[in-house]
This record gives structure tokens, sequence and C-alpha cells, in this order.
């Protein structure tokens, strides 16, 4: 049952061997993105990548805005909680890529 943990800097590789950076890492990686805690080589790669591939710049879009609309929220005492956890759901579903 260790298979499912929530790894906070330890992800898999980011760009394949095949040199080819991998949709799956870069989207798992953008809540860590946006919460500005990647480290810099990373970080480079996911704004290079994210300028470069639709799909992941569209999901960026969402959990930016997610987030800058969740930050607004919380400025009182009232956490958009409903809100955040369809959006971790959804956003999980995207990357989980289950199966082989
Ligand atoms: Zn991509």
């Amino acid at each position: 049952m260790s298979g499912h943990v929530h790894e906070e800097h330890t992800f898999s590789a980011l760009v394949g061997a095949d040199g080819e950076v991998h949709c799956a890492e870069v989207l798992q990686r953008v809540h860590v993105f946006i919460d500005h805690e990647i480290d810099g080589a990373s970080a480079d790669t996911i704004r290079r990548h994210l300028s470069d591939c639709e799909p992941c710049l569209d999901q960026f879009d969402v959990a930016e805005a997610v987030k800058q609309l969740v930050h607004r929220c919380c400025s009182g005492e009232q956490a958009p909680d409903a809100l955040r956890r369809k959006v971790l759901q959804v956003l999980g579903e995207e990357t989980e890529g289950r199966g082989a």
C-alpha cells in the first residue's frame, strides 16, 4: 500500500531517457511549481514545457487560477473547502494515469 503516497520532492524523472519531457510528470509538478517549492532547474524545464505544450498549459492555467481564487477567498477566515477539494480531485484524476 505504498504506491500512492503524496510525494513532495521525490518525483520520477521529469525528462525521460529519450530526452522527452513527460506531460504527466510536468502536471504532477504543477502544484509544487505554483507554490514555488520546486528547484530552479525543474521550474525552468516546466516553464519551457508549458510554453510549448498546450494541454499542459491548460492544466497550469486551471491550477493557477484556482490557487489565486483560493488565496483570495482565504484572506478571511473561510476557506472554500468544497471548491478546493473538487479541484484537487479533478487534477488528481487528470494526472493519476491509472493502468500500465
Ligand atoms: Zn505537456
